[in-house]
């Protein structure tokens, strides 16, 4: 049986950089794939439908969760997110590795159903560093980025819920963590198979 795919979830308080980051390590990473959340959020500009999320009405995402759908869902800052099983299992049991890009009420589900996967948290330097990322993207009223920052601190209170933190002074030397953190993942004696048949079946019978 071919392995199955590595679950890579990663979370960051607003304004840390977690979209610098996963943009920079799909590039380092061609082959890696990512989730594709549905939410009801509406888009913000040059955000794609079906690429940056699936974009769904409240009604059609109550269906969703009706039916049992997804895997977690949460409301954030008064939108709802959810991770559909199906798109992320299908890929997995292609042996394809996955991101999930997820905020910590998604870590905290995953955590309860012992999801297996690796946890990474994203840290900004600095809390001023954080609100001087915030306040320089432009995309929220001074308003909103109080709230940012303040739902930012909460995460971070809960951030030994991940296995890995990256503190993101420097881009470059962030995505080499992160890349050094899921090639030591992916070698991990409890998941690894070995390429060549006989070795793999020695392995995994336990025996000789
Ligand atoms: P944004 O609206 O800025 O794209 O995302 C807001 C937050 O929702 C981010 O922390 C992002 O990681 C999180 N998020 C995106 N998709 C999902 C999802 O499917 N489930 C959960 N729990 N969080 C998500």
């Amino acid at each position: 049986m071919a392995q199955k795919g590595l679950p890579i979830i990663i979370s960051a308080p607003s304004g840390a950089g977690k979209t610098t980051l996963c943009q920079a390590l799909k590039k380092r990473l061609p082959d890696l794939n990512f989730s594709v959340s549905h939410t009801t959020r509406p888009p913000r500009e040059n955000e794609q439908d079906g690429v940056d999320y699936h974009f769904i009405t409240k009604k059609k995402f109550m269906e969703m969760t009706d039916r049992d759908e997804f895997l977690e869902w949460a409301q954030i800052h008064g939108n709802y997110y959810g991770t559909a099983r199906k798109n992320i299992t299908d890929t997995l049991q292609k042996g394809k590795d996955l991101v999930l890009e997820l905020d910590i009420q998604g870590v905290e589900t995953l955590r309860n159903l012992k999801y297996r996967g690796v946890y990474i948290f994203i840290l900004p330097p600095s809390m001023e560093e954080l609100e001087k990322r915030l306040t320089g993207r432009g995309t929220e009223s001074d308003n909103q980025i109080k709230q940012r920052l303040e739902a930012g601190k909460k995460e971070m209170a809960k951030s030994r819920l991940y296995d890995y933190a990256v503190t993101n002074t420097n881009v470059d030397e962030s995505v080499g963590t992160m890349l050094a953190i899921i090639h030591a993942e992916k070698k991990r004696m409890s998941r690894y198979q070995p390429d060549c048949p006989e070795i793999r079946k020695i392995i995994e019978s336990g025996t000789a």
